[in-house]
C-alpha cells in the first residue's frame, strides 16, 4: 500500500525519475582552493631570477597570499562548480515572471563577430557606423513592436530601464510644473522593484487592491486615484505578475490619463503580447523591456541583463542619453539634450545584449515572435490544464504566459509551496517561482516559456502529480527533507543570511 511506503523508497524513485534528465550525475564535493595546498608547494615551478634589474620602477611583489596549487587542480575547481550551477542549458526552469527561455546559439555567434565583439566604446564614430546602425534598428523594432516610438537602450536591466523610465515621467512632470504630483499608484500583486523604484525617484506609494479577483478594477482603481490631483502616474504589469491580462486597462489609462498621470508598464511579461498588441495602443506611456526575459539574452548568471525603455512622442525629450540618430543613413550618438534627464549607464548600454536581441528578432520575423507570444500562452494553459485538479487555482479561467497554483490543498497534509519547491531540486528540475506575488498565500507561479518542449513538460506535470498523490496518500514524510542526493541539502536560509561567512581563515 502506497501509505505504508518509506523513506528510502520514495527517495529512490525520486532518483529514478531524476536520471532520466540526467540530474545526479557524478557529483563532486568541492572545498576551498587554499585547502588543496599542501605545505609550502607551489604552484608555479620557474626558478627565482637572479642578478636582472627591473626595468619598470614598480616595487617588487611580495607574497599576495594566492593559493599554491597546479593549473589542473585549478581548472577542475572551477569546472567542478560550474557543475553545481543549474541553468536553462541543464534542464527546465519554469521560474515565474522570469522567463528563462533558450538562449539561441545563432545569437552568440553573431555577438562573436570581430565587428561587434571588438569594437570599442570609444571608438570614432565613422569607424563603427554598423554597430550604430544595429543599434538604430534595434530602437526602431521595439519602438514598432510596442507601440511606443521614441527609445533608449541604456538600461542595463529591468529594475534599471524602471529607474530611467519612472525619471523620465518625473522629468517630464517637472517640465509642466506639476511639483504638487507626488503619489504612483502600484498594485498590491506588484513586483518588488515597482514600489521601490517610485520610493526612490521621491514618490509615495499608494496601494490600489486587487486580492479578490487578482485583476485591477475600474472600481478599486478609483478608490485609489481619488480626484487625481495629487497622482503623477501609477506602475501597472501587463499581463500582471498573477498571469492574468488586466482586461479593464484601456479604462483604468483613460481615467489615469484624464487627472493628469502618466502610464508606468512594467515590460518583464512582454513576452506574452509580443507580435499580438501592442502596449502603446492601450494608453502606456512608458515601458521597460526586458531584454533578457522577452528577447532570449542570457541571464541568471550568464548575464548581463539589459532593460531598454521606450516613451511616446510627448516624452520623447526627457528620455536619457545616449540615444542613436540617423541622419540620411549616416548614424550618431546623441549624447546630450537639454531636456533629458541625462545619462545613468556608462557608454552605450549592453551593446552584446543589443546584438544578440536585434538577431533574435529578426530571425523570428513578424510571424515567429508572434508565435513566440501564442506558444508561451499555450504552454502554460497546457500545465495549468493539466494541474487544476491537484492545486488549488487561485484565480479561475484561462492564463497569460504564466499559471499560478498555490500548495492550499497540499498544506492540509502539511506540504507546503517550500517543500514542493525542494521536491522539485531532488526530482532534477529548477523550481517555479515561490510565495509570489505576496497576495497570494503559497503562490507557485509557473512559467514554462514557448522554448520548453511538450515532453519536459509533460515529464514536470507527471512529478508535480506524484508530488499531489503521494500528499493526498500520507506519505509527506520525504518531502520534508528533500533534495537529499545535491551536493547540499537544505539549508538554515535564516543563519546564513544573518551570518554569513565571507572570509575563509587558515584552522
Ligand atoms: C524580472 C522582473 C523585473 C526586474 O527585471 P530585472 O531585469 O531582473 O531587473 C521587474 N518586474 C517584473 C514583473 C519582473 O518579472
Amino acid at each position: 500500500m502506497a501509505a505504508e511506503r518509506d523513506v528510502q523508497t520514495m527517495i529512490d524513485t525520486a532518483a529514478e525519475t531524476s536520471s532520466h534528465e540526467g540530474a545526479r550525475g557524478l557529483h563532486y564535493e568541492e572545498n576551498l582552493l587554499w585547502e588543496k595546498e599542501r605545505g609550502d608547494e607551489s604552484g608555479v615551478d620557474f626558478p627565482d631570477i637572479k642578478g636582472i634589474d627591473l626595468r619598470t620602477g614598480v616595487p617588487e611583489r611580495g607574497a599576495i597570499g594566492l593559493p599554491q596549487v597546479s593549473e589542473p587542480q585549478v581548472v577542475r575547481h572551477f569546472v567542478r562548480l560550474s557543475t553545481w550551477n543549474y541553468s536553462i542549458d541543464h534542464g527546465f526552469f519554469p521560474l515565474g515572471s522570469c522567463t528563462m527561455k533558450h538562449n539561441p546559439r545563432l545569437n552568440e555567434k553573431v555577438a562573436r563577430f570581430p565587428g561587434f565583439a571588438q569594437a570599442h566604446p570609444l571608438q570614432p564614430v565613422s569607424t563603427v557606423q554598423g554597430a550604430l546602425k544595429l543599434m538604430y534598428e534595434l530602437q526602431d523594432i521595439l519602438g514598432e513592436l510596442s507601440g511606443l516610438p521614441a527609445i533608449c537602450l541604456a538600461p542595463a536591466a529591468g529594475a534599471h530601464g524602471e529607474l530611467a523610465g519612472m525619471m523620465t515621467i518625473r522629468r517630464a512632470h517637472e517640465a509642466q510644473g506639476n511639483t504638487h504630483k507626488k503619489i504612483v499608484l502600484v498594485p498590491d500583486s506588484a513586483h518588488g522593484t515597482n514600489p521601490s523604484t517610485a520610493a526612490i525617484c521621491g514618490y509615495t506609494i499608494k496601494t490600489i487592491i486587487t486580492k479578490e479577483t487578482g485583476r485591477l478594477t475600474v472600481e478599486a482603481f478609483k478608490e485609489a486615484l481619488g480626484d487625481g490631483r495629487d497622482v503623477a502616474g501609477m506602475m501597472v504589469t501587463n499581463p500582471n505578475t498573477c498571469g492574468l491580462f488586466e482586461t479593464d486597462i484601456q479604462e483604468i489609462s483613460d481615467l489615469l490619463h484624464e487627472a493628469g498621470g502618466y502610464f508606468y508598464c512594467d515590460g518583464a511579461n512582454f513576452n506574452a503580447l509580443v507580435g499580438k498588441i501592442r502596449p502603446g495602443d492601450f494608453g502606456v506611456d512608458v515601458m521597460h523591456f526586458n531584454l533578457h526575459k522577452t528577447f532570449s539574452t542570457p541571464h541568471g548568471g550568464g548575464g548581463p541583463g539589459s532593460g531598454p525603455i521606450g516613451v511616446t512622442e510627448e516624452l520623447r525629450s526627457y528620455l536619457p542619453v545616449p540615444v542613436i540618430k540617423n541622419e540620411s543613413g549616416s548614424y550618431r550618438i546623441e549624447n546630450e539634450r537639454k531636456e533629458s534627464l541625462g545619462r545613468l549607464k556608462g557608454f552605450h548600454g549592453q551593446f552584446g545584449m543589443h546584438v544578440r536581441a536585434l538577431s533574435y528578432i529578426l530571425s523570428h520575423g513578424a510571424d515567429g515572435l508572434k508565435q513566440v507570444a501564442e506558444d508561451a500562452v499555450l504552454s502554460a494553459n497546457y500545465i495549468l490544464s493539466q494541474l487544476k485538479d491537484d492545486y488549488h487555482v487561485p484565480y479561475a479561467g484561462p492564463c497569460m504566459h504564466e499559471c499560478l497554483l498555490t500548495d492550499k490543498v497540499q498544506k492540509e497534509k502539511g506540504v507546503t509551496t517550500l517543500d514542493i519547491a525542494k521536491t522539485l531540486v531532488e526530482y532534477g528540475m529548477h523550481p517555479m517561482t515561490v510565495y509570489f506575488p505576496l497576495v497570494v498565500s503559497g503562490a507557485l507561479l509557473i512559467e514554462p516559456t514557448e522554448t520548453e518542449g511538450k515532453d519536459s513538460i509533460d515529464h514536470f506535470i507527471t512529478v508535480m502529480k506524484h508530488i499531489a498523490e503521494e500528499t493526498k496518500a500520507g506519505n509527506t514524510e520525504p518531502f520534508h527533507n528533500f533534495p537529499v542526493s545535491t551536493p547540499r541539502r537544505r539549508l538554515d536560509e535564516v543563519k546564513a543570511a544573518r551570518h554569513p561567512r565571507l572570509r575563509w581563515k587558515p584552522e
